[in-house]
């Protein structure tokens, strides 16, 4: 017997979907912003529908690092006449000072829209607090964030890019931009001048995350340094403060450079401290190992001991059209395709654990509940024109739909035909 709650006429119907762990197509029926049902045949007909004709239907990409701060200013950091990094340092200050909030919120929504159209309803960004842009770029990003709160969740960490204890007054400012709408504390203790500022960069940001009961995500040790171990000292205060689970160390490149051995037990005692990581291959195949002759340093994390320690790694894009990068489609299927490169994921398995670091376990270390395609999940969703996500990855399928809290909030339609009137029979 079906009951009258039951029978109310699902919000949205998606019919012959595929979908990851099931071997025939299925329908999935969406109500109230949730997943109701994914079943072999949706029975009432929805309000609206949608003919998937067997693509694939995916939960929406995430993406866990990304600074919508700095996006779009590659344009403006022109005139670097020396092409030294002091120099692009102080053209970024430059930019950073005289940025007004409305100049962030555009250029971060340009980036915010780009991510939706190609799939991503979560983002998470690092936001630069210090003493040279104070809270404007934090208030731009905020800004943006509002403007696109029906496209997608934007989580803001406050990220103290000058450092802490080499730019006094940033100590102040973190605990401000807290305040001010900052969900996530921020931290690059590397970037400090010696190894006891670095433990009081981690100390004070820690301290900061407690009073405001607040998850961490550091830059960690983003350098091709061997001596940088950053990671260690964030590992002894999760134990410390007991933020065992809410504390993600990003970058880690310095990791490349590491022996095994001290990579083996920093790796163990950060899964027992069940730290999460974020590698961003991107960016960082691209900036690390610069001044290496060969071998050359990839300034990649161990992504394979991260994984087979049991370990959450997420994969961010980090920076789109910036001062660092000048590239950057804000889209998680190309960042994906390019860590199996950078990580060397090839198999199967592996391939899966790529998909999943834009996905379930860039879902995780944000504290998303509620992700997934199975019955009670939001109805955060994408189709994409393949007919596995295997074929996805490899093709870079175009995102035929986005569908957001159960509504479709964007399209892509692409058409590309041979003409070859010669072959034609
Ligand atoms: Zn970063």
């Amino acid at each position: 017997m079906v009951s009258q709650s039951e029978a109310v006429a699902p919000d949205l119907v998606l019919r012959s979907c595929r979908a990851e762990g099931h071997d025939g197509l299925v329908d999935v029926a969406l109500a109230g912003g949730m997943i109701a049902s994914v079943e072999e045949h949706v029975e009432l007909a929805g309000r609206a529908e949608l003919d998937l004709e067997g693509r694939l239907v995916s939960p929406a990409f995430v993406q866990p690092h990304i600074h919508l701060d700095k996006v779009g200013t590659l344009p403006l950091l022109g005139g670097n006449r020396s092409g030294t990094l002091a120099e692009a340092i102080e053209i970024l200050h430059q930019v950073k000072r005289s940025s007004s909030v409305e100049d962030v919120a555009e250029r971060a929504g340009v980036v915010i829209r780009q991510a939706v159209l190609t799939g991503t309803t979560r983002i998470r960004t690092h936001v630069d607090v210090d003493t040279v842009g104070g809270l404007t770029p934090l208030r731009g990003v905020v800004l943006a964030a509002r403007r696109h709160a029906d496209l997608c969740d934007i989580q803001v960490v406050a990220f103290p890019q000058e450092g802490v204890i080499r730019d006094p007054g940033t100590a102040d400012l973190m605990d401000a931009a807290m305040r001010e709408g900052a969900d996530v504390v921020g931290g690059m203790p590397h970037w400090e001048l010696d190894e006891a500022s670095a433990r009081a960069h981690i100390a004070t940001c820690m301290n900061l995350a407690v009073a405001h009961d607040a998850d961490v995500d550091m830059h960690i040790d983003e350098t091709d340094d061997g001596a940088s171990r950053t990671l260690s000292m964030l590992v002894d205060a999760v134990g410390e403060r007991e933020w065992q689970g809410r504390v993600t160390a990003g970058h880690c490149c310095a990791m490349a450079a590491w022996d095994d051995a001290y990579a083996a037990d920093v790796i163990a005692r950060a899964a027992k401290a069940r730290m999460h990581f974020v590698t961003n291959p991107a960016t960082n195949l691209l900036l690390q190992g610069r001044a290496d002759h060969e071998p050359r340093r990839r300034g990649l994390p161990r992504v394979k001991e991260l994984l087979a320690a049991g370990l959450t790694v997420g994969c961010g894009q980090d920076c789109v059209q910036d001062g660092f990068y000048p590239f950057g489609a804000a889209d998680q299927l190309q960042v994906a395709l390019i860590l199996c490169h950078a990580a060397q994921l090839s198999t199967p398995a592996e391939l899966d654990q790529a998909l999943d670091s834009v996905r379930s376990a860039a879902a995780r270390l944000m504290g998303i509940r509620g992700y997934g395609l199975g019955r009670g999940c939001v109805a955060d969703l994408v189709v994409l024109d393949a007919t596995d996500a295997h074929e996805a990855l490899r093709l870079q399928s175009p995102r035929r739909w986005v569908i957001r809290a159960g509504r479709v909030i964007a399209q892509t339609v692409t058409t590309s035909v041979l003409s070859r009137p010669e072959h034609e029979d």
